[in-house]
């Protein structure tokens, strides 16, 4: 009974079902921006401090919602203000986050980025409160929530457990899987690949998942082959300005997909801008091919990096091209 009554306070709030549901790492982003990197040990004087909010899987679900789908996110955040505000705008992005829980064994989480003048960004991640996400928080939200959406949003933000489990749930019930493979977390077993309907990495990530160097658009075809060959649906390769190489078990040749050739101020969380709008395409688009869809979100990713800040600079429908939908 507690629950029907829990279920029909979350309907009330939402009263569209959600289509996406994003699991992992909802993060403060705590950004200084400066001329250079500073080297060791130096203390360098910055231009400018802004607090953001961030955390890959938050990012991708809010810039799905801005393009106009109803979205849900599952994390973990501290009984903080940085929990509390996080909670607060996952609302004011139409988000559903009753799923986002509050701990108060971790602070919510929080990563100090550095952003260049290039547009260039190193960022120092504390997962705190994301790692408190568990295995039971998956379950629990399997039947009034995972079950019901079209498509998984995962990142490798929660532990390697959680990962599996929600990657399992999802297939189980014909859920589509959008997986990006970040940040690096190397205790994420082999047995995920296979639950990959897509699997999303960039230069560095796909270097650590394959041990090839990925610097050619040549040897980012070869190693989206290798991850095909572990058992993915399908691999997208993200490479910054230019763009991305895809390829799937039903088009095993790999394709460069080249990106919107724009003046880049601040490419943080630009990948996420790409995720976000690919999950959007893919559910909403149903019409459209991966390669269609892959290029939209490569549009949508071009506008996000030409603005600063992570979610600050991701658009809204509205500053969208029309010829986008
Ligand atoms: P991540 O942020 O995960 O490192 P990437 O840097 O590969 O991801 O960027 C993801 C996508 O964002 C790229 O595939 C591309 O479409 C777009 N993008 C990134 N940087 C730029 C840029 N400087 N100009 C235009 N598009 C960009």
């Amino acid at each position: 009974m507690k629950l029907k009554v829990l279920a029909e306070r979350r309907m009330a709030q939402f009263p569209e079902a959600p289509v996406i549901v994003a699991i992992g790492g909802c993060v403060r982003d705590l950004m200084s921006y400066s001329e250079r990197f500073p080297k060791p040990g130096e203390t360098l004087i910055g231009t400018n401090f802004v607090k953001g909010y961030g955390g890959k899987a938050a990012n991708q679900c809010i810039m799905a919602s801005r393009l106009g789908t109803s979205t849900a996110m599952i994390g973990k955040v501290g009984d903080d203000d940085f929990g509390h505000q996080s909670k607060e705008n996952f609302k004011q992005n139409n988000v559903n986050a009753e799923y986002v829980g509050i701990t108060k064994d971790a602070a919510t989480s929080v990563a100090q980025i550095t952003v260049v003048k290039d547009g260039q960004n190193s960022i120092v991640y504390i997962p705190g409160a994301n790692d408190c996400l568990t295995v039971e928080d998956i379950r629990s939200a399997e039947n009034d929530l995972i079950k019901k959406v079209k498509l998984m949003i995962l990142t490798y933000e929660s532990i390697s457990e959680v990962i599996l489990e929600a990657l399992k749930i999802a297939k189980q019930h014909g859920v589509r899987t959008l997986v990006n493979a970040a940040p690096v977390n190397p205790g994420v077993s082999e047995e995920i690949y296979p639950l990959c309907d897509v699997l999303c990495v960039n230069e560095v990530e796909a270097e650590v998942e394959t041990g090839l160097c990925v610097e050619s658009i040549e040897q980012a075809k070869s190693a989206t082959q290798m991850l095909l060959k572990r058992g993915c649906f399908s691999v997208i390769l993200t490479l910054g300005p230019r763009g991305a190489v895809f390829a799937s078990e039903e088009q095993p040749q790999a394709i460069y997909i080249p990106a919107k050739q724009v003046t880049a101020v601040d490419t943080t969380g630009a990948g996420d801008a790409f995720l976000g709008a690919l999950a959007y395409f893919m559910t909403q688009h149903s019409s459209l091919t991966m390669k269609e869809c892959i290029e939209r979100s490569c549009e949508v990713a071009a506008i996000s990096v030409q603005n600063l800040g992570t979610q600050k600079s991701f658009p809204w429908r509205k500053d969208i091209p029309a010829e986008l939908f």
